[in-house]
């Protein structure tokens, strides 16, 4: 399969291809590993031979795994610039990671509250580990609760379920062959084919 396509099991549709782009570009070992308890991902500078290498975990919802996975681009090429000159959070990695953060802000991945978390964690001059505990809350919202899978069709008018991306829309009327659902917060019209599977949304 395609490096694209596999991406996009574990990332937004749309931020598949530019990583897909970065690993081909920086030349590197890029892993989708097993979850580890103390952290979401890792970078590894080249050493003895091997070249750049990062792992993400498997089990990160899809824009967890994306910004872990931006993250540690960011050691790779603040690495590719100092070397051991630059501390692992310092000002170069922040500023290659607003930087390398911009390509998904400017394709309007992220729903508004992760937005928000991630340009606070980004102007948080205090922040200093891998995980931010403010910006990953936010990104735990979008984990997947109790999953109950079903088809759109199958969705009460009106219902709310949540697409694999975890964004949340309410299904209203079908239009001709696709039903018409509203994204909750956003408000925009999306239109979805009736077999699509997707979460139901209980409400609260
Ligand atoms: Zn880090």
């Amino acid at each position: 399969m395609d490096k694209t396509e596999i991406l996009k099991q574990y990332l937004p549709d749309a931020a598949a291809p530019v990583i897909a782009k970065w690993i081909d570009y920086f030349q590197c070992e890029f892993k989708v590993s097993r979850n580890r308890g103390t952290k979401f991902g890792d970078y590894r500078s080249p050493f003895d031979g091997k070249g750049h290498r990062i792992s993400v975990n498997y089990n990160l919802n899809a824009y967890a795994f994306l910004v872990t996975t931006v993250h540690e681009f960011a050691h790779l090429y603040t690495w590719d610039q100092h070397q051991h000159k630059a501390k692992p959070h310092g000002t170069e990695w922040k500023s290659n990671f607003k930087r390398m953060m911009k390509p998904f802000f400017d394709l309007e991945i992220f729903p508004p509250d992760i937005k928000r978390a991630i340009s606070n964690y980004l102007d948080n001059p205090a922040a200093s580990s891998c995980s931010d505990l403010t910006l990953f809350r936010a990104l735990k919202n979008y984990d997947v609760k109790e999953a109950l899978v079903i088809s759109v069709e199958k969705i009460p008018a009106n219902g709310l379920f949540k697409w694999k991306d975890g964004r949340v829309f309410r299904r209203e009327e079908l239009l001709r062959k696709r039903y018409r659902c509203v994204e909750v917060s956003t408000n925009r019209v999306y239109l979805f084919n009736p077999v699509a599977e997707v979460e139901l949304v209980k409400a609260s």
